[in-house]
């Protein structure tokens, strides 16, 4: 905190999996030694870097790129890019650090990184932000590799942009590489790979209701955001024959008073994937109440899938969401609860799930993709399904193994920090002073 006393959300992201591992550590002091925590806390290296870009009336624009390699402990480092407004080194390193332990829990090989922008997709011409997107990859291609580093998309990086940054890697590097996940199935991406991260956030919803002898059918859910794991956690969700009640953007949230239906989900996917208007726009369009300014937390629920971004439910809401009857809360987005708001959904017991946890499919059908270009294979629907599906049952299993409190009570935030951490530690205790 003395070295960079504004990086506010690396510091609560530190906090919370310090705060889990505190007792593990008194228990098992040698993961205490030989610098260990203060060399997991501390980028392996980071970059940052100057992208100039030329918008459609010819005025020169400069943003700022970052990629943060946090950890290659267990393989190269692999993590998102968000590009955003609000993205700067503080954010990036709590995403990083937050990475790490998530690609340790998925049991693939895959270190633990995160970068991007500044820049706002929104409002761009296709043309500019391929410029923008060929002006930042003219730089990170030096640093990235399929064997170093492979990134890939997170808030304001989808289909489109991965295209247009794969494209420029290739003409750079003359070589066509498996060195970005989240690819166009044209040119090497996976099945399930846009559907991973809601679909696992889901799954993980179901194991955890199952240890209560519960399910998802029927029951009414409210998800925030509505991008790319906001749509597909939506979509399991009806899968599931459960209620969607809600979706929402930065600007408020629209109500489904009657559930979602399929077809709403299509019009929902058309108009921000397609055309990428607004939540207000759909809601005129479909007849459905819209709340400006507010959030979905207010809506009575049993189920709550945060799926925007960071810290965008706190104490109050998650009060309001235990007043009104949610039973279980499987985060989507990363870290969208602050740690009051954990501590209120852990202290009243409810099955709460850190998104380290139950969004970490995305990551793994990532490392998935990766598999299939080494092999030059691509694997079916089904089967891409199938293995995230058992991923996401054994994340379950390593959070229950470490996350059992007397009398019955799971805390999967412990489960969650303490099995990605040993699988890590481990690693780097072996590999020395490095
Ligand atoms: P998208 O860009 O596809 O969608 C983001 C959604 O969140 C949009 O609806 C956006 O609304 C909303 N949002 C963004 N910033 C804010 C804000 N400050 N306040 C309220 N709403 C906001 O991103 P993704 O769906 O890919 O990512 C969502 C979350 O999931 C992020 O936390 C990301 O890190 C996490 N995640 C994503 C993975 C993936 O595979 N894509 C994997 C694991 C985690 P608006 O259009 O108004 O900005």
């Amino acid at each position: 905190k003395q070295r960079d006393p504004h990086q506010t959300v690396f510091h609560q992201a530190v906090e919370e999996v310090f705060t889990s591992l505190t007792p593990f550590l008194a228990a098992n002091s040698h993961y205490a030694e030989h610098g260990l925590l203060e060399r997991l806390v501390e980028p392996e290296r980071v970059i940052l870097f100057r992208v100039p870009w030329m918008d459609d009336a010819g005025n020169v624009q400069v943003n700022r790129g970052f990629r943060v390699q946090m950890n290659s402990a267990i393989g190269p480092y692999k993590g998102g890019l968000r590009f955003h407004p609000s993205v700067n080194l503080g954010v990036l390193k709590f995403l990083a650090f937050e990475q790490v332990f998530k690609n340790a829990l998925t049991t693939l090989p895959m270190g633990g990184g995160k970068g991007g922008s500044d820049f706002d997709p929104k409002d761009k011409s296709d043309n500019e932000v391929m410029r923008f997107c060929q002006s930042f990859m003219s730089e990170l291609y030096r640093h990235i590799g399929a064997d170093t580093d492979v990134p890939a998309g997170d808030i304001g990086v989808g289909g489109r942009e991965i295209g247009y940054l794969f494209g420029q890697y290739k003409r750079l590097s003359n070589e066509f590489s498996s060195v970005l996940t989240g690819k166009s199935l044209t040119y090497g991406g996976s099945l399930i790979r846009p559907e991973a991260t809601g679909y696992g956030t889901v799954y993980f919803a179901e194991f955890m209701l199952a240890t209560r002898n519960d399910k998802l059918e029927g029951k009414k859910a409210v998800v925030s955001g509505s991008g790319n794991v906001a749509q597909y956690a939506c979509e399991k969700l009806l899968h599931n024959n459960a209620i969607v009640l809600t979706v929402s953007d930065s600007d408020g949230f629209v109500h489904f008073p009657e559930g979602m239906t399929e077809l709403q989900l299509e019009a929902l996917k058309e108009l921000k994937n397609e055309r990428r208007a607004r939540l207000s726009v759909y809601a005129q369009e479909q007849g459905l109440p819209y709340h400006q300014g507010l959030s979905p937390w207010h809506v009575p629920c049993d189920i709550a899938l945060p799926c925007a971004t960071q810290n965008e439910l706190d104490e109050a809401d998650a009060a309001m969401l235990l007043g009104n009857g949610c039973i279980c809360v499987a985060e989507g987005a990363n870290m969208p609860c602050t740690i009051a708001a954990v501590d209120t959904f852990v202290q009243a017991q409810i099955l709460y799930a850190p998104g380290k946890a139950s969004n970490a499919g995305g990551v793994a059908t990532s490392g998935l993709e990766m598999s299939q270009n080494a092999l030059r294979m691509s694997w079916s629907a089904k089967e891409v399904d199938q293995h995230l599906y058992n991923i996401m049952t054994n994340i379950h299993e390593s959070c229950l193994q470490y996350g059992h409190e007397s009398g019955g009570f799971v805390n999967y935030v412990n489960g969650a920090n303490i099995a990605g951490f040993v699988k890590v530690a481990d690693a780097m205790l072996a590999q020395g002073l490095v």
